[in-house]
């Protein structure tokens, strides 16, 4: 028996729940046979989370501030954390023997169900900005309650060296850059979306094996405009190239796929 496996994916208000519907149908659209995840907090709305249930197989609350968790009570002491603490909560998905985490600024063009047969925990791709991090967008791993507490003990202890949750999983799993080649996922499972154009023939040459894209950074997907009836962005995209293509693909997505799902 393989256990059970799920897609995880987090928002924590509905611009995010938004993005996270789009991961979901890009998932079912690539025929996924895995469990779909979404964890929200109490800040979601109840519209959200409904049209949420209709993707996701489970949409599941966490709140950090309710919990009469000691840990828990430490973190508050660090409240530049709370975002990356409730990503955090993933490894307390243990009706799972293995789950790969998705930020909700993901979209699956390729069935990727590999992930949890070729990879191990804790497996993740480089980071663009320092390729001896690895980006905390997209990574394999193991639900372990164990894994849990020591990561939010770390935090409490260490914190983050960019206050975000790429920098305290970096600083708890440090051997990624030196360690075993086998916990470093190909790029083509966290393409960060810019390099279309950073380096467009590298691109080229591997844009029919890129798997999942990353719309990494400030400005995301849902900040486009879109013409509804034209099915295109509102802004000239041919400067754009192929990474206005990933954008449209994101927003046909979000038109013919989640809006029937929106309340
Ligand atoms: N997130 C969230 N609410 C926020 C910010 C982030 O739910 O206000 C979650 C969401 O899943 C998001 C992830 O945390 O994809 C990481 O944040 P983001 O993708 O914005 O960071 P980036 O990948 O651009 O560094
Ligand atoms: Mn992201």
């Amino acid at each position: 028996c393989r256990g059970r496996q799920a897609y995880v994916t987090l928002a924590t208000n509905d611009t995010y729940g938004l993005g996270c519907l789009v991961l979901g149908e890009s998932l079912r659209r690539v025929g996924t046979t895995k469990e779909l995840v979404v964890m929200v907090t109490r800040h979601v709305s109840d519209a959200m989370r409904h049209s949420l249930e209709k993707t996701f197989d489970h949409v599941k609350l966490f709140d950090l501030l309710d919990s009469n968790d000691a840990g828990n009570l430490a973190l508050l002491q660090r409240p530049e954390l709370g975002v990356t603490l409730t990503k955090i909560h993933c490894w307390t998905l243990t009706e799972y023997r293995r789950a790969v985490f998705l930020d909700a600024d993901t979209m699956v063009v390729r069935n990727c169900d590999e992930l949890f047969d070729q990879y191990q925990e804790f497996s993740a791709a480089p980071d663009v900005g320092w390729p001896d991090c690895f980006n905390s967008g997209v990574f394999v791993y193991k639900p372990s309650l164990a894994t849990y507490r020591s990561i939010l003990a770390f935090a409490v202890k260490n914190g983050s060296f960019d206050g975000g949750d790429q920098g305290l999983l970096n600083m708890y799993f440090s051997d990624w850059a030196r360690g075993s080649i086998k916990k470093h996922l190909p790029f083509i499972y966290n393409m960060v979306a810019s390099i279309v154009y950073t380096y467009q023939p590298a691109f080229r040459l591997n844009a029919d094996q890129v798997k999942i894209i990353h719309f990494l950074g400030p400005v995301k997907p849902w900040h486009w405009q879109y013409d509804i009836q034209g099915r295109c962005l509102m802004s000239d995209t041919g400067s754009l190239g192929d990474a206005g293509d990933l954008l449209t693909l994101w927003w046909n997505i979000l038109i013919s796929r989640a809006m029937p799902n929106i309340e």
